[in-house]
């Protein structure tokens, strides 16, 4: 017979075809980024349906996220047409997990309508459980034993198989904690998201004809990036396949970035002894990024020293150099990005316009959102934010803009409800229906009910005398708004301290609780942009509304973690610092290792890019609260200098720089400093004086907006006809080091300056900016 009609196999290179063509026994493909690994997989797929070597439904196919699996189903489609029956099953670890689960849900002792539980719903039954066992909950937070409880089954642990000497943990009463908390699960009939596999393993284990179903139901087996995959995942895939071992796995040790979530590396690096004789294919020619690209690229991930080592070549046009460019802060950051996007869509430096559905922006950490969010809403630039709530939908912020609604307005009761017992204060559900009762018969708002319900004494003990503390302090903040306005920044940071909300987020140990407290201060920063808390809750309330998905084309934001996988024609990498990227807590708690799986995530971000691909970093970031001279990330040392662009930013066009420096040699950064000082904390505090002082010269170089701060603190000088905005006696200002002060004298380009702290001080820090704005 004519052998069957295969085009895809058409436009593979060999080593793809012959990945394609061994349809047999054990497969690793184990190359680098871009060189068609998903590309050859799903040509697998359709290969072994129209060969007939399988029949669809005979097929499982893993893949990182369901948006993964649905552009791998779409395109299988398109190869195959209305020829074959039935689709394979192409999924999540999840989306499969949960498929056969509910089919025998009755051997783990659920029933197949049992409930998945999300975070959230996982972490109130734990608590319930914490408390159960008479455990103190504020010093052992739930949190803490969700991080320990999911880390136990990324392993395939069950309770009674956690090792002993890893049941230190939570004073040691982790392991009976687990089993009672698996316990209640059963009795709800319900179970988390590690339960999807750890209970198939346990079936499968128990039950041989249960396994020997699957077996046969799924001849072959695929799964694309192998590299992050966990041990459970592994062991799950291993009971399936140990059988036939038809089993293709494709990955890259270079882009295994979910160590943190216990995936392991040495799951792909092992897979040649796991299944002797199998197949190792490796691809070396990358099909998605522009030379420079991938030599930049290369050279960064080859500072590894836990790698394989692979070399990658292409034959694209050689394009442009990756550009790196430094800003003053992530504000000035947002906003060049946003104008170079918009550059892009009509076509700069003599590139095609690219579509803003072709352009993502990569973030190392979630905060790092909001700027672009603010910024792109602010010039009406369409954006998605995929990977995670935008950020004024977040639960830390949703609950800290709570407080200030009902701070603004006393009768914003849906406000009320939602922080009246957050933090905890001891009212429980009749407490606040006696507040709703008293309210509604006094016709008043809720939080005057509360205040008549506590001064009537119709609600008594801890939750009382909290709730009057928590009445009054509202009382408060409302004055002060009404009375002293403009120190809206001051007073909500205020709020969310006085009220417990940050302390409550402290107290919370968990990974996630550190990322809250980062949102919520990058909540106060984003207020100094504007002249009132009323002002700003406006600007959110209009940010919230735009947030339609309407098909229409948008920049694409999101972490580089959930980029994975995906390819843009122009990607941008901003805030590559240090202690953001490579981020603090990985260089703590990992090392070496922390770093290393840093860098391969810089080595993902890169490689996302086809054609653009532009690294920035800002010289001042607020960390915690406070303004931070920041300093590039060690990343963008190990560029090659042969393969990067280093871009002046406005406002420094003909300024000159000192040749000094290492690596890139001058790195310009917006605020006029040469590569040289950047690596000298000290002195580019000392050098940029006053963020504050920048952060007004952006702004007067703005667009007037509505209800941005008063522009009056800026007052505009004409040099060479353009307006430089200066300060004025009487100005107050902000400086790294000496804190805020006032202006006393101008002369010239010095400035005297009385600091509250630090006394009189001269300001030299205009004669070391360039004079001149574009
Ligand atoms: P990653 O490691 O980032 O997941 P990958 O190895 O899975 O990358 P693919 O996404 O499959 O790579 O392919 C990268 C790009 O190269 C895609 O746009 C794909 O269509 C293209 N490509 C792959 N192989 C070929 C080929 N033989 N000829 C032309 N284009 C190809
Ligand atoms: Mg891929």
């Amino acid at each position: 017979a004519a052998a069957p009609r295969a085009p895809w196999l058409d436009d593979l290179n060999p080593a793809q075809r012959a990945a394609v063509e061994t349809l047999d026994g054990p497969l690793l493909m184990l190359a680098g980024a871009g060189t068609g690994k998903t590309k050859a997989l799903t040509a697998r797929i359709a290969h072994l349906i129209t060969t007939g070597r399988a029949r669809p439904n005979e097929i499982l196919a893993v893949t990182f996220t369901n948006k993964a699996a649905r552009e791998m189903k779409e395109r299988l489609a398109r190869m195959l047409g209305q020829a074959v029956e039935g689709m394979p099953w192409v999924g999540t670890f999840h989306s499969v997990g949960v498929k056969l689960l509910r089919r025998h849900a009755e051997l783990a002792g659920l029933r197949s309508n049992f409930t998945i539980l999300d975070t959230d719903d996982q972490l109130r039954l734990l608590r319930q459980v914490i408390v159960a066992a008479g455990i103190d909950e504020k010093r052992w937070p739930a949190r803490q034993l969700a991080h320990v409880i999911d880390g136990w089954k990324n392993r395939a642990w069950s309770p009674e198989s956690v090792p002993t000497a890893e049941q230190g943990v939570f004073d040691g009463k982790a392991g009976a904690l687990y089993a009672a908390y698996q316990q209640r699960l059963r009795d709800l009939n319900a179970c988390d998201f590690g339960d999807l596999l750890l209970h198939m393993i346990r079936i499968f284990r128990e039950h041989d004809d249960v396994l020997e179903q699957y077996r046969r139901r799924f001849r072959y087996i695929l799964v694309d990036e192998y590299q992050d995959t966990n041990i459970a995942q592994y062991v799950w895939l291993r009971l399936l396949a140990d059988g036939h071992r038809n089993i293709c796995c494709v990955g890259d040790d270079d882009q295994s970035i979910y160590g943190w979530r216990g995936a392991e590396v040495g799951n792909i690096l092992r897979f040649e002894q796991d299944f002797p004789g199998a197949a190792v294919i490796r691809l070396e020619q990358n099909y998605r990024s522009t030379p420079h690209i991938l030599a930049a690229a290369s050279a960064l991930i080859a500072g590894n020293r836990a790698r394989l080592g692979k070399r990658l070549w292409t034959t694209l046009d050689e394009g442009e150099k990756v550009r790196l460019i430094g800003h003053w802060d992530a504000e000035e950051e947002a906003r060049w990005i946003g104008e170079e996007i918009e550059a892009m869509q009509r076509g700069t430096r003599g590139m095609d316009p690219i579509g803003l559905d072709g352009i993502a922006i990569l973030v190392r950490a979630s905060h790092q959102m909001r700027a672009f969010e603010d910024r792109f809403l602010t010039i009406g630039l369409p954006y998605r934010v995929i990977g995670g709530p935008r950020f004024y939908e977040r639960q830390e912020i949703r609950d800290a803009l709570a407080y200030f609604r009902l701070a603004v307005s006393p009768d914003d009761d849906l406000a009320f409800e939602r922080i009246v017992n957050t933090p905890k204060r001891g009212l429980g559900d009749k407490a606040v229906q006696t507040i709703q009762t008293v309210a509604r018969t006094h016709r008043v708002s809720l939080l005057e009910g509360a205040r008549i319900a506590v001064e009537s004494r119709l609600l008594s003990g801890r939750g009382a005398a909290e709730l009057r503390v928590f009445v009054d302090a509202m009382a408060r903040w409302h004055r002060q708004i009404l009375e002293e306005p403009d120190t809206h920044v001051e007073l909500a940071q205020a709020i969310l301290d006085e009220s417990g909300y940050t302390g409550m987020w402290q107290a919370e140990k968990s990974p996630d609780a550190g990322g809250r407290l980062e949102n919520l201060k990058e909540l106060v920063k984003a207020l100094e942009e504007f002249d009132s808390l009323q002002g700003f809750l406006e600007h959110v309330a209009l940010v919230m509304e735009n947030d339609s998905e309407d098909g229409a084309e948008k920049v694409t934001i999101m972490t580089l973690h959930a980029a994975k996988g995906l390819e843009f024609p122009a990607v941008f990498l901003p805030g590559w610092e240090e202690g953001l990227f490579p981020s603090q807590r990985s260089l703590d708690e990992g090392g070496l290792k922390g770093l290393e799986e840093e860098r391969r995530l810089a080595y993902v971000g890169l490689t996302r890019a086809e054609r653009v691909a532009i690294v920035s970093f800002a010289g001042n970031r607020r960390v915690h609260g406070q303004w931070q001279a920041q300093l590039p990330s060690r990343f963008v040392d190990e560029l090659p200098p042969e393969h990067v662009e280093v871009l002046t930013p406005p406002g420094l066009q003909g300024g000159g720089y000192g040749a000094a420096g290492t690596g890139l040699g001058a790195l310009p950064l917006s605020g006029g400093q040469s590569g040289s000082a950047l690596h000298d904390r000290a002195a580019r505090a000392d050098v940029y004086a006053s963020p504050g002082w920048r952060r007004m010269q952006a702004r007067a170089a703005l667009q007037p907006m509505g209800r941005r701060r008063d522009p009056q603190e800026v007052r505009g000088l004409t040099i060479d006809g353009t307006a430089m905005p200066v300060h004025a006696v009487g100005d107050r200002v902000f400086h790294q080091k000496f804190g805020y002060g006032r202006v006393t004298r101008v002369d010239g380009d010095k400035l005297d300056i009385a600091f509250e702290k630090a006394g009189r001080r001269r300001s030299w820090h205009d004669s070391s900016r360039p004079r001149r704005r574009p």
